[in-house]
This record gives C-alpha cells, structure tokens and sequence, in this order.
C-alpha cells in the first residue's frame, strides 16, 4: 500500500484478513470489470444469476459433503444473525453457548453473542438475551498446558450445561476455530472434537464461525479441517472475495429447512458483481497454491517472531496458524503488556509495516498478510519488526527511566 505521501508499506493486516489474494489482484480486479458491464445486481430470490450457480457450484466443492444448502448476505455479522436465527428455527431452542474472547460482529444479535471486547457491547442495552459464555482454552493467559486449559474449558461447559442453560434449552455452541479479534487462539483439536461430541450427545448444533479462519488463511481451507471436527453450520465472509462485501451461511438441507420461507434474506445478498470477485478469488486460490503458501509462509513467519522475541528478551507467546499469527506480549511480571504491543505497532508504522493489534486485553500483535505473501516480503516484515521491536523496547526503557527521575 503507499500513503498519500507516497510511503510504501508492507500491509500484514490484509485489511483485518480481507485481502486474501493481496490488494487489486489481476485476475479479481478483471473479474469485477467484466461482470459489472454485465450485471451488476439481481436480488438472487427472483433471478439466479449466473455468478450465483457457479459460486453455489464452487463453494460445494470446498464445503463439508453435508453443508450444501447456502445462504448469502453482505457482512460476517449478518451471515451470523442468519446462523443465530436458524439454530433457534432448527431446534426451537432459545439459547446459545459462546466462548470467552470470540468475536462475531456488530449487528445486536452478533454483538450479544461477542466478548473480545466491552466495546462492542456496552452503550445500548439491553442486549439479547439467552446467550451463554463459557470458557475458551486460552491455555497462556491461564499459565497452563494446552491440554489442561481444553480439560478445563470443558469442564466449565458441563457445569454450564448442568447449572444454567439445560441441554433442552440449548440450540447451539458458537465458535470460532482460532479465536480472531481474541489474539489468535487455537481452539486445538481436542476441544472441537470435546464441543461436537456435546453437540451430538446433547441434540444442539455446533456453529462454527469461519469469517476469518476461512479461505485458506490457517494454510488449510477451512480452519475446522487441523481438527477434523465438521460443524453443522458454518460462516465464512472476508477472504472470500478479495474484498467485496460478501458472506456465506452454509448448512444442510435438512437444517435450512426450518427456516420458514422469507425469514432469511435480504436486497443485496448474492451480489453479482461480489459473486464473480469470490469467484475468481477461489480461482486465484487454487492456482497459485496459496493454502500451500499460507501453511509455508506461515512457519516462517512465526519462526522469525520467535526469533525477535528471544534476540529482544520479549516474554509472551507466540501463536497461530498459517497466516494467522499472534504475538501476546507480557511484562517482566508476567502481565499483559498491552502498552509495548502499541509502541510496537505504531514503530512498525513508521518501519512501512502495518500490523494489527488485538486480544480482548490489546495485548496481542497479529500478522495476516495477503495469502499470497512471497519470501523477501517475509523477510522484510521481519526486518523491519524488529526494527520497530527494538525502537518501542527502547522506549520503554526511557519512560521507566522518566518515571524514576
Ligand atoms: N466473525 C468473525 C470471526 C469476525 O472476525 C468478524 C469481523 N471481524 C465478524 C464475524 C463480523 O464480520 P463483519 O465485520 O463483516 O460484520
């Protein structure tokens, strides 16, 4: 990206994971063009365009067999108010169970079932009610294993279901693969497998919010497939068009059945000129081998944070998966340092490399190029990281010194 001064910058944000293929790719940008001198919009109730069956065709290629039955709209929050909407149509059950640091939007229903952050949920109550907040298995911030933060996270899900919200009022667990807005969490496999195998025993739906894990980003397609663990819903937006607004709730027939007719739509859902942008993105996906990238890249990526981190004597952790990497920083104490994560990210700025900060206590640096991120933009990153590492330290050093005196 360059700034109107004409900087140039590396963007390690892909615009919150957005820019999957990179910024105006050929082939996407060629795609939008050719189809907006076509048709631009057919509310897809009454015209079946043709981007529509194909993206339909597309997507039930790289979906689970059993999620075949699609619903689009225009943001991840809306695609997640469909999901919300349907589990309680599906199970005629009024709650749901989420977990502590997900994120899934800004609409009311989306923001009642998102504890990343107080900001997205404070200042216009009430909020909707029957929604649930179970522990996520963030195992650094606990001090624990992983296996004893999933045991845990777990456990507290029984007691939930025992003590609040009984199985038969329950119509769904949310969650996200690797928390996103949360600072970068691996769900890891044992706890999916422990929420489906709920799910299955209980008779409620496991939903898996995919807007940012999916396409590709956790260098495997859909972030559920490290696990192996398939929802029975599932929400994917952002990367899949390289940037036009479009989502996608995928389920099966037999679940988007009970939506009763008209209770899930909208004007703009299934744009064609978003269509062709998914289109061709799942395009440029498969043939420059980005899912391959993403995995690769990604090990390189977090080998080099970790390097930073011991040459510059950082306590935290680093994390992830593919191109989906935090880095949660923590004082000498061990507590979270939110305020070096934000000298970090503004130095890095001014190195020409933009980073995003996140983690419900903002202590956590996350990196998600483009997909398409090559070698020497790796390095560069690294570079000027540590640069920006070295720069922020250094003036952290200074304020304790300004304190003293
Ligand atoms: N779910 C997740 C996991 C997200 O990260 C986001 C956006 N950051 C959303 C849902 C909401 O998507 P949107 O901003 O498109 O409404």
């Amino acid at each position: 990206m360059f700034g109107e001064d004409g900087q140039r910058y590396l963007d390690f944000t892909a615009g919150i994971g957005v820019t999957s293929t990179g910024h105006c790719h050929p082939a996407v940008v060629d795609a939008i063009a050719e189809q907006a001198g076509k048709l631009i919009h057919g509310q897809y109730v009454t015209v079946r365009h043709r981007p529509l069956l194909d993206l339909c065709e597309r997507l039930g290629q790289v979906l689970p067999a059993p999620l075949q039955s699609l619903f689009f709209a225009n943001s991840g929050s809306e695609a997640m108010e469909a999901a919300l909407r349907l589990a309680r149509q599906a199970t005629g059950r009024p709650n749901v169970i989420v977990f502590h640091g997900g994120f899934h939007g800004r609409t009311v229903g989306a923001a009642s079932l998102t504890t990343s952050s107080p900001r997205f949920r404070t200042g216009y109550a009430p909020l909707m009610s029957g929604v649930h907040i179970a522990p996520f298995p963030t195992a650094y911030r606990y001090g624990w294993s992983e296996d004893a933060a999933i045991r845990f996270a777990l456990q507290e899900l029984d007691y939930l279901l025992a003590t609040v919200t009984a199985p038969e009022d329950t119509a769904a667990l949310i969650v996200e693969p690797v928390l996103g807005e949360g600072g970068f969490v691996p769900a890891g496999t044992a706890f999916l497998q422990g929420l489906r195998e709920r799910a299955d025993r209980h008779g409620f739906l496991l939903v898996m919010d995919e807007v940012q894990t999916g396409f590709g980003r956790t260098g495997r397609f859909w972030g559920h497939q490290h696990s192996g663990v398939e929802p029975d819903i599932l929400v994917a937006a952002k990367g899949m068009t390289s940037g036009l607004p479009l989502s996608v709730m995928a389920t099966s027939e037999k679940l988007m059945a009970a939506a009763p007719a008209g209770s899930q739509g909208g004007t703009y859902g299934g744009n064609a000129v978003a269509c062709a942008a998914a289109l061709a993105t799942l395009d440029v996906i498969e043939r420059e081998e980005l899912v391959a990238n993403a995995a690769r890249q990604g090990r390189s990526l977090a080998e080099g944070l970790k390097r930073i981190a011991a040459d510059h004597d950082i306590t935290g952790d680093v994390r992830g998966l593919g191109l989906m990497l935090g880095w949660e920083f923590s004082d000498a104490q061990g507590q979270p340092d939110p305020a070096t994560v934000l000298r970090v990210q503004q130095a890095a700025v001014t190195e020409g490399l933009l980073l995003q900060i996140g983690g419900p206590l903002r202590n956590v640096l996350r990196l998600l190029p483009a997909l398409t991120v090559n070698d020497d933009q790796v390095d560069e990153a690294l570079r000027a990281l540590s640069r920006a590492v070295a720069t922020a330290t250094g003036q952290a050093h200074a304020d304790r010194r300004e304190e003293r005196v």
